[in-house]
């Protein structure tokens, strides 16, 4: 790994793109991987690379949805494995969660390298690796997905999804979370929950409100689900993107 000094001022950034970098090499992620890595660090310099109040509230929701689920899954692609494996992991073994490898760009080879990455960091059981079904209306090989997994779920938690199957997973019926740090995206606006922030961040975050929620009642973590508009937030997204703009110019 190239030697970048704890004190340059844009250490965590350019550590996350090496450690992207890396992964890349290892055949972890995929080479578009890293352009949609640049995407969301542009957003995420705009945002001031922090967790905003509005990220919060839907990490908050989000936790709730996962809490209430009957069969939740978090679906883990190749930049989500590289940056947020073990965060995952652990995110998983608190709510209880299924995982799943879903790829976009998918090839038996890194479905297996990121099944076995995961479970080197302990996941017992890994869903996806042989799937055993198809997300209706999705072409080619993103269809694919297990049916104990993502297929069945009732709660997706999608850390960087693409849009179509952001609209697909919602036209099954099922509660989807994303996670993009683009509030203009199609999946942030398709999704049921988005929280507007980094993976990096926000599954610490969905874990941090899921030990808070753990003692709640199912009728106040239906009701936080139930009053939420995902539509207004979003809007408080933008309305904070421009206020921190205009502050800046
Ligand atoms: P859509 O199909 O939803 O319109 P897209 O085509 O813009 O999305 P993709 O290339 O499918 O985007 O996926 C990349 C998305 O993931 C981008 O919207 C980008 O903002 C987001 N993203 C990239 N890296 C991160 C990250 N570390 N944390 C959160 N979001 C990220």
């Amino acid at each position: 790994m190239s030697h970048i000094p704890t004190s340059h001022p844009r250490y965590v950034s350019l550590m996350t793109r090496e450690t992207l970098s890396r992964a890349l090499k290892q055949g972890l992620v995929h080479e578009t991987g890293l352009i949609a890595h640049g995407r969301g660090e542009a957003f995420d310099y705009l945002l001031g690379e922090t967790t905003i109040p509005e990220a919060n509230e839907a990490a908050k929701v989000a936790a709730a949805a996962l809490l209430s689920a009957t069969n939740p899954v978090i679906s883990i692609n190749g930049n989500v494995a590289a940056l947020a494996a073990k965060e995952c992991i652990v995110l998983a073994d608190r709510i209880p969660a299924k995982l799943e490898v879903n790829l976009f760009h998918r090839t038996q080879a890194r479905v297996n390298r990121i099944a076995v990455l995961l479970r080197k960091h302990g996941a017992s059981t890994v869903y996806g690796v042989n799937p055993t079904a198809k997300i209706p209306g999705l072409a080619h090989d993103r269809a694919l997905c297990d049916r104990r997994g993502i297929f069945s779920a009732d709660v997706a938690l999608v850390p960087l999804e693409d849009g179509d199957r952001c609209e697909a997973l919602r036209a099954m019926g099922k509660s989807v979370i994303a996670i993009d740090l683009n509030p203009l995206s199609r999946t942030a606006k398709a999704a049921s929950i988005t929280i507007v922030d980094n993976v990096t961040r926000a599954i610490p975050r969905i874990d941090y409100w899921v030990q808070e929620l753990s003692d709640a009642k199912k009728s106040d973590l239906s009701n936080l689900v139930r009053s939420w508009d995902n539509k207004k937030n979003l809007g408080m997204v933008l309305a904070f993107l421009s206020k921190r703009l205009n502050s800046l110019s």
